[in-house]
């Protein structure tokens, strides 16, 4: 049997009617940038989200750089990041002439250690960037204090973790700002490229809106430094069809993970431990293994598809090679590099599929 990864096409034929009919919508609508479809879905995900606006962009990536430009966060400043992430999160901070401080994780959670972004903190710190990883909420009650206590405004970079939940409330509500992306694989996945910021702050909605279109005011009159950040009209419309699935979506996602949380137990594979305070969406179902390349190879040989989130942390990419960090500076996250593990999680993953890769992850184990 092979199973993929991730399954497009059945998540494509699962809502192929109602997508046809909205993609129509938008073509004979002649408004294919922003516009009413895009206004629906920012409401719609503020609702979702707990705050008061949403500000469509174009990626995940730019509403990273979105945000930072509307805090007025540039060179000179410092940003705080974990440097196991996907590395949008920290090139965002360079792409607005900040240099990323990056910090180790945890390593039962995989997410931002607190106490490494306590001691990280200097007089230029300008934000905090805490990356719900896999779709599990960092810290929040940590790191919130540590950002209030000195006033440093948090972005919460929730690319992974749309509809998860940390205390009973929900990413992206706890920052001054969260960001989502909507890239394919995501949770909540665009027919293309998409992203969004989320914020409580009606006044820094209003400058992202700004910083969305060329930093203009009135037409033609350029208030402050902005580019070209919109968001598509059919990508606004695709998504909201897909979004009246998502809580459905990361349901099965979450089926799926106590299934192999139980299939695992008392093995050398460690199944991705849950913080009791957190509601995990499970973008990644993702395990630790000491012969994690042996693991790897098995499965792929019997037919189950795995991916490796991420093989190198930041501070070691060579991108970044002039921060001079050296091999051993972040040693939690070097560790998980070397051991991490995503299974395939997808929510149309069929029971037969399910079953398999638990069966072949139990002879291994
Ligand atoms: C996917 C992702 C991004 C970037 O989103 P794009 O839409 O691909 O630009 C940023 N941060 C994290 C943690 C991500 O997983």
């Amino acid at each position: 049997m092979k199973v993929p990864y991730l399954d497009l096409g059945a998540q494509y034929r699962s809502v192929e009617v109602d997508l046809r009919i909205a993609i129509d919508r938008v073509l004979s609508s002649c408004i294919y940038v922003l516009g009413p479809e895009v206004q629906a879905l920012e409401n719609e995900v503020a609702s979702l989200c707990q705050v008061r606006s949403g500000i469509g962009v174009s990626n995940g990536s730019d509403a990273i750089v979105a945000a930072l430009m509307a805090l007025d966060v540039g060179p000179g400043d410092e940003v705080i990041v974990p440097t196991f992430t996907f590395f949008a999160t920290a090139a965002s901070v360079s792409r607005v002439g900040a240099k990323p401080v990056f910090v180790d994780i945890l390593p039962d959670t995989f997410n931002m250690d607190p106490a490494a972004v306590e001691a990280a903190v200097t007089g230029r710190t300008r934000a905090i960037i805490p990356v719900h990883l896999y779709g599990q909420c960092a810290d929040m009650t940590r790191i919130m204090a540590i950002a209030d206590k000195k006033g440093i405004p948090v972005i919460e970079d929730a690319a992974q973790a749309i509809g998860a939940t940390y205390n009973d409330r929900p990413s992206c509500s706890f920052g001054r700002a969260g960001t989502l992306s909507f890239y394919p694989t995501k949770n909540l996945s665009a027919i293309g490229e998409a992203g969004m910021v989320l914020t409580d702050d009606e006044k820094l909605a209003e400058t992202l809106r700004v910083v969305r279109l060329q930093g203009q005011g009135a037409t033609y009159e350029h208030i402050r430094l902005g580019a070209n950040f919109r968001m598509d009209a059919i990508q606004g419309a695709a998504l909201r069809v897909k979004l009246a699935r998502i809580a459905e979506w990361n349901d099965k996602r979450r089926a799926n993970a106590a299934c192999y949380d139980e299939a695992l137990r008392g093995s050398i594979i460690t199944p991705p431990p849950v913080d009791p305070r957190c509601k995990h969406v499970y973008h990644q179902y993702t395990v630790r293994c000491a012969k994690r390349d042996q693991l790897r190879t098995y499965l792929s040989d019997a037919g189950v598809s795995c991916a490796v989130f991420y093989p190198t942390p930041l501070h070691l990419q060579p991108c970044f090679r002039d921060l001079e960090y050296k091999p051993g500076a972040l040693p939690v996250a070097e560790q998980a590099a070397k051991e991490v593990l995503s299974l395939p999680i997808f929510p149309e993953m069929t029971e037969e599929q399910r079953d398999y890769v638990i069966e072949t992850l139990k002879a291994f184990a």
